[in-house]
């Protein structure tokens, strides 16, 4: 049995050292969708393959801190990030230049190394 959840969200970012010269020079935004999978061949106490509230609880929040943020590299340049984030409110620094195909890897593959490393920088905003 699979199960599936479905996520939206807009993002803005520059692709640094991307060939394509627009996307490593301008800001630009995305719309993103992020659907997860959830296969299972045994249902939980709940009969379920797994409690969507689990998981929307905490997908979400990840998910939410991209929607309607810039993504930063912390190896861009530091006047170039220093000015996004005193110019928007919301925004997130990464650990690796964002492309759309990162997004998989920073919520699936990796997403308790990410989710640590996220939390602290937005501490570290605030
Ligand atoms: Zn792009």
């Amino acid at each position: 049995m699979i199960i599936r959840k479905l996520f939206k969200f807009e993002n803005a970012h520059v692709v640094r050292g991307c060939s394509t010269f627009r996307c490593r020079s301008s800001i630009h935004g995305h719309s993103y969708k992020v659907e997860l999978l959830f296969e299972s061949n045994f249902l939980d106490n709940g009969q379920m393959v797994y409690d969507f509230g689990l998981m929307k609880q905490n997908m979400k929040a990840i998910v939410d801190s991209f929607d309607h943020a810039i993504a930063l590299w912390d190896a861009d340049d530091k006047e170039y990030i220093k000015d996004m984030q005193k110019h928007s409110l919301r925004w997130v620094l990464l650990p690796v230049s964002v492309c759309r195909t990162i997004f998989p890897h920073l919520f699936c593959d990796d997403r308790q190394t990410f989710a640590t490393y996220k939390q602290r920088k937005w501490r570290e905003r605030c």
